[in-house]
């Protein structure tokens, strides 16, 4: 695989045309030149050969010279609510979490969160998503949802299909029955609820059990959010594809 660089406008013609970071990124640090070739993805699920025709000091224009499909996606939606933990821990999770192909991530207002997910802390996030795809392969990037309250992630649904009866909500909390307990092999739609540092309070697991959730303890210890987050998102993304491959 080249040297991947992701095109926000949908690659619908023979050229496609990069810039800010992802120009910056092809001319000042991979130095490529007029006729270099780069691996382009947009989104859409297609990755594209390109060649460098034309470039400026921060753009650049490819000619698009094939385009596959290649679907590097778990076989079932996985959506994430969790309260954000505070600075750099926040952009590796949201790196950790694109690499095992969650495909949402939902900044979670819960009573005892810390971290208030502000725009541009968002956009940051977003940015980190990017750069995780181009190094895993992803063809598609994991969605970072507006901030909603714990209560509407635990009604509303992510996506149509979240909803239907054959899907998983999971809530992480200690001393719960343990995820072993669980079928995760079937690989079902899932959503995943993780707490604040502080933890759920009563009300909200209560709340959560009452709207038809399950909770489930990973183990004895108390994980740090990004890590419970990490751990439970592993354990699925990688029980659904036993279940791909059995
Ligand atoms: N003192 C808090 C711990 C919070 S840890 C409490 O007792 O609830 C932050 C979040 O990570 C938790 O709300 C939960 O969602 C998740 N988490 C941490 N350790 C976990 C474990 N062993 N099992 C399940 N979820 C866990």
């Amino acid at each position: 695989m080249s040297e991947r660089f992701f095109v926000s406008e949908p690659i619908t013609g023979d050229h496609a045309k990069l810039d800010g970071p992802e120009a910056h990124h092809l001319l000042h640090v991979m130095r490529a030149a007029v006729g270099t070739t780069a691996t382009l993805f947009d989104n859409s699920g297609a990755e594209f050969t390109a060649v460098v025709e034309t470039t400026r000091r921060s753009e650049a224009t490819l000619r698009v010279t094939e385009r596959r499909e290649i679907n590097r996606e778990l076989t079932f939606p996985l959506a994430i609510g969790i309260a954000l933990p505070k600075g750099d821990r926040q952009k590796w999770l949201v790196e950790k979490l694109t690499e095992l192909g969650v495909s949402s991530l939902v900044p979670l207002v819960t009573e005892r969160g810390v971290a208030q997910p502000t725009t541009s802390a968002i956009e940051r996030l977003a940015r980190a998503v990017i750069e995780a795809a181009k190094q895993c392969g992803r063809n598609r990037l994991m969605q970072i949802a507006e901030p909603q309250s714990l209560d509407s992630f635990l009604k509303s649904p992510m996506a149509g299909d979240i909803r239907s009866p054959g899907c998983r909500r999971l809530i992480a909390h200690p001393h719960a029955p343990s995820l072993a307990t669980l079928d995760i092999k079937t690989p079902l739609p899932t959503l995943i609820a993780i707490g604040p540092e502080g933890g759920f309070t009563d009300a909200e697991v209560t709340c959560a059990l009452t709207a038809g959730w399950q909770q489930v303890s990973l183990g004895q210890s108390i994980l740090r959010v990004e890590t419970a987050a990490i751990a439970l998102a592993a354990a699925l993304a990688i029980g659904g594809r036993s279940a791909e491959n059995a």
